[in-house]
């Protein structure tokens, strides 16, 4: 079963038109448990492709889930922490049938040295049918950066690669090259003079300054474009129905290695399909996705070992 590309998908901007369909989501109540502006890349796509009515709940303090800036500390999966913001949501929100929220991690790339992986995931509940769709993106394009520096000139050279004000920055106290927020702390920094009062007041009580890129969304368009990427994931995932019981979300869970080598035919670790499977029903879809038959020698262990 093909999946279309979702911009494609989403160019079309009509709300999903099913008379009957118990996942038919136009017209119901979403919150969106998020309060760091993510509203304004989530709700535009949510109400064009699902015709979904969003609201973001008032005085929601999505912080208590963990923050970037180490005050408190995220426990669990990004699953999770997304799964405890839509519960908060519901109990805020208690006649809403849909919750959305948004959940980013950033650390070092599994396999890529020195280069930072950033990962969002957007969840979707209804909790009408019981259905959780999730959608992702990863990037090695994050803003997810940090630096010890001795004085202002080092911070703006810092704050200059890192595309400062439109995304704004931390500055943190430090002990040894370590950030110290419980020593000094200012976030949401844009402004130039800001940077320079938080940067020479750290110095002069820690010897030096720990500064950082703020990954808040509000404060890193960066980040805003690849939770924009990842509701499309999610809006695609929706549309993708299961082909045996018509439940949203069949989609891609394994990927298999074993496309032959064109010299010695033996299987490679080259990926020769894919299988799509359906959370309710379990039904299975095999498809091919190696653009060529056999695959190059060069990938082959016995041609190339
Ligand atoms: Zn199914
Ligand atoms: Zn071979």
């Amino acid at each position: 079963m093909p999946i279309p590309d979702p911009r494609d998908t989403l160019s079309h901007a009509l709300p999903d038109q099913a008379g009957g369909d118990q996942f038919h989501l136009a017209g119901a109540r979403a919150v969106i448990a998020t309060m760091h502006g993510k509203e304004r890349v989530i709700a535009p796509l949510l109400t064009e492709a699902l015709g979904l009515d969003c609201v973001v709940p008032g005085a929601f303090d999505t912080d208590r889930f963990g923050t970037f800036t180490r005050e408190i500390e995220r426990t669990g999966t990004q699953l999770d922490a997304a799964r405890a913001k839509i519960a908060a949501a519901f109990e805020h929100e208690p006649h809403t049938r849909v919750a959305i929220a948004s959940e980013g991690s950033f650390g070092p790339h599994p396999w890529i040295p020195f280069a930072p992986l950033g990962r969002e995931l957007v969840l979707l509940v209804d909790r009408q049918t019981g259905l959780e769709i999730t959608g992702h993106d990863a990037t090695i394009d994050t803003h997810f950066a940090h630096r010890v520096v001795d004085g202002p000139a080092a911070a703006f050279a810092f704050a200059e690669r890192m595309q400062f004000p439109e995304h704004g920055l931390i500055v943190m106290g430090c002990r040894g090259d370590q950030p110290a927020p419980d020593i000094a702390l200012w976030k949401g920094i844009v402004a130039a003079d800001a940077l320079d009062r938080a940067v020479r007041e750290a110095v002069a009580r820690c010897g030096a300054a720990f500064i950082e890129t703020d990954m808040r969304a509000h404060f890193n368009p960066t980040r805003m474009q690849a939770i924009e990427r990842a509701t499309v994931d999610l809006v695609r995932r929706f549309r993708s129905r299961c082909p045996a019981c018509a439940y949203p979300g069949f989609d891609v869970t394994e990927r298999v290695p074993g496309l032959p080598c064109e010299w010695c035919g033996e299987p490679t670790q080259v990926i020769k399909a894919e299988v799509l499977s359906c959370a309710a029903c379990g039904h299975r879809v095999a498809r091919s996705v190696a653009e060529r038959p056999t695959a190059d020698p060069g990938l082959c262990n016995q041609c190339n070992p």
